[in-house]
């Protein structure tokens, strides 16, 4: 989950760990998973703060150089992977203009950034090999296009219903998280580092 999307973390019970198929390549890759309390308000409870995230102008994303946790990064969209995320392969790919709704993209903008997107969902696939590859779109938190990609896998927390980021967050580590970059910068279509370019972000060196 994006930091501005996050809740405040609370641990409740010991730390557990939990290992992914086709992620964790050596014993040592595991992670660690904390229980998060709490129900969040909706932020269009707030009439003014809404609208002025809806019109870009108290938008975080927008307000920000880039987003933090930056991964990679394309014509049309930014990618990040933050240290802790509601599950172990968890990418958001972000789109680099302030639109609240896809349909808003311009139609080249629109197709770009589906097809970036696309691609670091084959990427994390080809990486991870999850059970299933979870698709979501929200913006209820920060209203400015952004879409979860969640590779599933057996056991996980969430099985038998809807992901549920307060539930709780796995921690990466830098290794993981330089992996997960990697291979979206190999995954691009033009076969080099043009389309997804590398970004070595603090926390992934
Ligand atoms: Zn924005």
């Amino acid at each position: 989950m994006h930091p501005a999307c996050a809740v405040p973390v609370a641990i409740i019970r010991p730390p557990v760990q939990i290992r992914q198929a086709g992620l964790l390549l050596s014993p040592a890759h595991t992670f660690s998973m904390e229980v998060i309390p709490g129900v969040p308000q909706p932020a269009w409870n707030n009439r003014k703060r809404w609208a002025n995230l809806l019109d870009g102008t108290r938008c975080p994303l927008c307000r920000e150089v880039g987003p933090p946790d930056l991964i990679a990064e394309t014509t049309s969209a930014w990618v990040t992977a933050p240290k802790s995320a509601p599950l172990p392969g968890y990418v958001c790919v972000i789109a680099k203009r302030h639109v609240v709704e896809p349909f808003e993209l311009p139609a080249p903008e629109r197709a770009a950034f589906w097809e970036d997107a696309m691609t670091a969902a084959r990427a994390l696939s080809g990486l991870l090999r999850p059970v299933k590859m979870n698709y979501e779109v929200h913006g209820n938190t920060i209203p400015h296009l952004h879409l979860h990609l969640f590779p599933r896998f057996r056991g996980d927390p969430y099985e038998g219903g809807p992901i549920d980021p307060r539930r709780a967050s796995f921690h990466r580590s830098p290794l993981q998280i330089r992996r997960i970059r990697d291979a979206l910068a190999d995954a691009s279509p033009r076969g080099g580092r043009r389309s997804i370019a590398r970004h070595r972000s603090r926390d992934a060196k």
